[in-house]
């Protein structure tokens, strides 16, 4: 059995909220005062923890089934959104970029690509494993227990605020190890997404276990501006999709009628070997440190 614990608003510490979804077992609920939507009772600090320590990436109860998947999908991903924030990643010299949750160190290939001091945290035993390359700093403690050597000139968060507690906590210490005009970039799922409205509970960023805060574009603006940050660029994200990614899911999500209409495209797609961009029901991010 999960160890739970109720909590209070994580934006404006109210402790008075109203019930807007039931997943499984679980409560999403809306802030009465701020309408922050966030997961009531969630994990325990400690549950959470070992969720990220433990096959994160590899398991079929939550997060990733296998993240190897789809590898060169994820690396165009990463690529695209550090190139959508390139305009305010200006410094030339010893610049450094730190990504936070970077899994099988995917985006830490990109920064070194584009000429960054790379570092990366991330807690699961087996990707660490595989983050053995000496030209990377890897912390493998979560975010508040790491001591920086030095400060950042670039902070991203790809698919990560939404599993955080304590978020002005984290935000405070993000304001601390970023330079003043640096960059700090963050994709999460969107509330107010189109598919949430049109799914209600099934909406497929439901994830109540991990996905414990869901954000808009305004109280995310909200709480990085508290901490002394800038939005400079806020998007619809998407990530990039295959004819098999696209066949994978609509059997997952059981949508046999789509997949039989789509058949056609999707051999079209496959053979022509096209990537497309595709709504995913997430915001992005860029924030300049003022
Ligand atoms: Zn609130």
């Amino acid at each position: 059995m999960n160890k739970v614990e109720l909590i209070t608003c994580p934006i404006c510490s109210s402790d008075e909220n109203s019930l807007l979804y039931s997943v499984k077992t679980w409560k999403i609920v809306g802030c009465n005062l701020c309408q922050f939507v966030y997961v009531n009772p969630r994990l325990t600090k400690n549950e959470l923890r070992n969720l990220y320590e433990s096959e994160y990436f590899h398991n079929t109860d939550y997060g990733y089934e296998n993240y190897e998947d789809n590898n060169q999908l994820k690396k165009k991903n990463f690529s695209k959104w550090i190139q959508d924030a390139q305009s305010w990643m200006t410094k030339v010299e010893g610049k450094r970029a730190l990504d936070i949750g970077c899994a099988a160190g995917y985006s830490l290939d990109i920064y070194q690509e584009i000429g960054y001091e790379v570092s990366g945290i991330e807690l699961d035993k087996n990707m660490l494993s595989q983050l053995n390359d000496a030209s990377y700093t890897i912390y493998d403690k979560p975010i508040l227990e790491n001591d920086y050597p030095h400060k950042f000139d670039v902070v991203s968060l790809f698919d990560v605020v939404e599993h955080l507690t304590d978020l002005d906590v984290h935000f405070e210490k993000f304001a601390t190890i970023i330079e003043t005009n640096g960059v700090l970039i963050i994709v999460t799922p969107n509330y107010n997404a189109l598919q949430r409205k049109l799914k209600g509970n099934k909406w497929f960023q439901f994830k109540p276990m991990e996905h414990i805060n869901y954000f808009t574009v305004e109280s995310l603006t909200q709480l990085a501006e508290k901490h002394g940050f800038k939005r400079v660029k806020s998007l619809n994200s998407g990530q990039y999709v295959d004819a098999d990614f696209i066949q994978d899911r609509l059997k997952k999500y059981n949508q046999k009628s789509i997949l039989l209409l789509f058949s056609p495209l999707l051999k079209l797609i496959k053979l022509l070997k096209i990537n497309l961009y595709l709504d995913a029901s997430s915001i992005y991010c860029v924030f300049v440190k003022k």
